[in-house]
Formats: C-alpha cells, structure tokens, sequence
C-alpha cells in the first residue's frame, strides 16, 4: 500500500532528486519517482562538466554567475561526486580573436577566475594538444558523476524521510475543481497517490507531463551525441573558444575522454534520429583540439536531450536559448497544486532545488530554510558506498559508466 505523500517529485535526474532532498531536509513529507532508474534521463546522458560558467560568460552573465556559485558549492559538499580537473579554453588559429578577449573579459566581469597561455605553455600543461592552439586560458572548471550526485541526493532524501521508487512511471494525472487531485503511478508501485503538490522536474519530459493535467510547459528540445574513446592521458577539460558549435568540449573520464556536442531540435526526447553525421563530426571538431581523439577506439556513443524551456522558441539550433532555469506555477492556467521546473543545467541543479522548494513551501505555508548549500551530502567520502547507492537506484549511466562501473545503458 502507497500512503498519500504531500509533495509528489515527478523525475529522478539532478532537478528532482534535489528538489526531494531539499524538501526533505526541511522536514517535508516527499516521494520521489522515476520512470526508470534515477538519472537515467538527461542528466546521467550528459558530458558530466562542471561547468565554471565561463562557456555562458560573454552571452549570458546570470547564467554564467550561477555556474559558478554552483560549482564552488559542489566542491563544498559533494566529495567523490565531483573531481578537480581544471579546464582550458583554447583558441585555434582559425578562431577569431575578439571573441577570445569578450571571453575572458565576460569572465573576470563574471568573477571567474582565468589564467592566459601562450600556445606553448598551453601544449606543456596538455600532451598532444594541437599545434594550432595559439593561446588558452585556464578556467576552474571540474567533472562531475551524475550518477553519484543524483544517488547521494536521494539517499540523503530517503534519510530524512522521503519514499525513493525508481522505475515508476506517472501514468496520469487527474485534476477536479481548478487543483490537482490524484496521481496515477505505474511500474513498482503501481497505485494512486492523492499528493497536495505535485513538482514536475521531468526535464525534457516536463511538456508530456504537463499535459497530462491539462497544463502547458513550451519546451523545445534539442539532442546532442557523445562519443566516449579511449584516452589516458588528459587532465584538464578542453572547450574550444569559439561562438557555440558542433563539437567544442573535451572532458576527461577515467581511462577515456567524452567528446560532444551537437544541438539538433528534436520533436519527442524519446523518438528521434541519431544519424551518423553527429557522430563523425563530433569526433573530428574534437580532434582539431586534441588531434590523437580522431584514431582512438570508440568505447560507447550516446545521446541525450536538453530540457530546454522556450514557450517562444529562439535559434534554429536551439543553441540561442538560455541555460538559465524557470518555475512555473500553473495555478495560473487553471491547475493549482502543480509546479514545473524546467530548463538550467546539470551544473545549476542544487539551485533550481532551492528556488522550487521555496515555491512548494510557501504554498504550503511551511516556514523553513534551505540547508542543502552547507550540508554536505552523504556517502561521498566513501566511493564503494556511493557506488552501491547507484546500484540500489537503477545503476550507473552512459556519462560516468567508467568511473561508476556497475551497470551501464548505451544507445549506439
Ligand atoms: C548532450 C548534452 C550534454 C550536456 N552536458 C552537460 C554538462 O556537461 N554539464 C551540465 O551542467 N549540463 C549538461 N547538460 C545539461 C544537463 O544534462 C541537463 O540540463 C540536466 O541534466 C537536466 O536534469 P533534470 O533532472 O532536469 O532532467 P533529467 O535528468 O532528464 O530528469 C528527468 C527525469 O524525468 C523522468 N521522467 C520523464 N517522464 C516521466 C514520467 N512520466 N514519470 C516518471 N518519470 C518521468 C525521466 O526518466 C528523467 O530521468 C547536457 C545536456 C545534453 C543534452
């Protein structure tokens, strides 16, 4: 039998298995569910960069800024989630100069810390980087482990009250009188939950699940391909120093290198091409960086899709529209009892956690403050434990599948 909780968090990625610990620690009655295992969607199909902020310095300050907090935070509180790589911002003789200068100009603006390279000094801090870098700076990027960060955050939420069910999808939503009134969930648990707030942290999927109450979310996804090849000899994350593009980061993994991006919209985050192009491309932008990628044995190729928010879609790559994150009360449609977060990054998800769980407290009249900025989370000085935490919620996902080395998912 399945007790009624008072808040509902539908999707186990970073968003939600944040937002359910941040409501648990503030002594909220909470179940979190996941259609799959925990971090099975986006965020355990990312690159896994903690970003510095300096990729959105000179587009998007706010979001820069909050990257930033962010990752100082995480080095704060998230032990073996997360490893102190440092990363470079490289510039190729092809590569226009002015936008290097805006970058690291937006950079100090920022408050992120950078260091300039001539293109020797740069190729004496990375083997094999490209004899075309002409210069670099450093940033204070790092690489994060979705899989732990997302595991330690339930496992903190469970411990602290909260019921965990991965692999339990939301089926339906029944909404009567303007409020949400039942949850159909499927899977495990398979019953109906009758919650006072529902939170709808489902990423990519938050317009299906929106739907499902009659609200709307305007997202606008967009899928990008990883390429994992194998690589030992890497230490900082590699992004390239030009205006967005196909294949522009590097980042380190334990004996291999993940290589990415592409931006491609797609209709539906679960039906889409995965064509051959993206793939190739990937690997030979990557490879202007760090030429020896190009010949190295491809280990897993896979895919995810970005949960972008744009009710009035931007860029026809969808690369134009902001990584900052929205939260949208949709009493507004018609449908109280129901909260969506969307859009943000891997990188920002404790504080979309924080923003949401303020939203869900005050709706419920709850006064408590947020402690998931101090609190450091569990298990994350302790890898064997954090691993078999993974285990416990679905295993590890195609980003972090080297480093985790339990189960792994791959779409190739
Ligand atoms: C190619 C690519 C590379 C990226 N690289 C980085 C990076 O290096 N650094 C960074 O900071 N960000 C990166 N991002 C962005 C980042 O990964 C995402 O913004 C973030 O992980 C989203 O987390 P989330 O929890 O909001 O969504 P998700 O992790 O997708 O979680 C949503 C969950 O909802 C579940 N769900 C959906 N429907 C239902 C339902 N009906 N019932 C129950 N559960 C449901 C899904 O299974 C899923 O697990 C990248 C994104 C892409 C696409």
């Amino acid at each position: 039998m399945t007790t009624d909780p008072t808040v509902l968090v539908v999707g186990g990625g970073a968003t939600g298995a944040g937002v359910a610990r941040d409501l648990a620690l503030r002594d909220v009655d909470v179940m979190l569910v996941d259609r799959d295992g925990l971090a099975s969607g986006t965020s355990g199909r990312s690159h896994g960069l903690l970003h510095s902020g300096a990729r959105y310095a000179e587009a998007d300050l706010e979001s820069a800024e909050e990257c930033l907090a962010e990752n100082r935070i995480l080095k704060d509180i998230a032990g073996a989630c997360i490893r102190d790589t440092g990363g470079l911002f490289v510039r190729l003789a092809e590569d226009n100069e002015d936008y290097f200068e805006r970058k690291m100009a937006a950079c100090n603006a920022a408050g992120i810390e950078v260091q300039r390279l001539d293109g020797d000094e740069a190729r004496e801090q990375v083997a094999g980087l490209s004899d075309d870098v002409v210069e670099a700076f450093r940033v204070p990027d790092r690489v994060v482990y979705p899989s732990r960060l997302v595991a330690a955050n339930a496992a903190d939420a469970e411990a602290h009250g909260a019921a965990v069910r991965p692999h339990t999808p939301v089926t339906d939503v029944t909404v009567s009188n303007e409020r949400i009134d039942s949850v159909e969930l499927g899977g495990d648990v398979d019953g109906t939950v009758r919650p006072e707030i529902v939170v709808n942290a489902a990423g990519a999927w938050a317009g299906q699940l929106a739907e499902m109450a009659g609200a709307t979310v305007g997202m606008a996804p967009s899928r990008g391909v990883m390429v994992a090849v194998e690589y030992d000899d890497l230490e900082p994350v590699l992004n390239r120093c030009r205006e967005p593009d196909d294949g522009d980061i590097i980042v380190p993994h334990e004996g291999e290198v993940v290589l990415g991006t592409t931006s491609v919209p797609v209709d539906d985050p679960d039906e889409y091409d995965r064509p051959d192009w993206e793939v190739e491309r990937s690997v030979s932008e990557c490879a202007a960086m760090l030429p020896s990628v190009a010949d190295a044995r491809t280990v897993r190729t896979w895919w995810g899709v970005r949960p972008l928010y744009a009710p009035d879609e931007a860029g026809s790559d969808r690369r134009g529209i902001s990584r900052g994150f929205t939260v949208i009360d949709h009493a507004d449609e018609g449908v109280s009892g129901l909260v969506s977060v969307v859009g943000g990054k891997l990188t920002t998800y404790r504080r979309m956690a924080e923003v949401t769980a303020d939203r869900v407290c005050a709706g419920l009249g709850i006064d408590a403050t947020c402690e998931t900025a101090t609190r450091r989370l569990p298990a994350v000085d302790d890898t064997e434990r954090l691993d078999e935490l993974v285990g416990q919620y679905g295993g590890a996902n195609p980003t972090d599948s080297s480093t985790v080395g339990t189960t792994t998912a791959v779409d190739e």
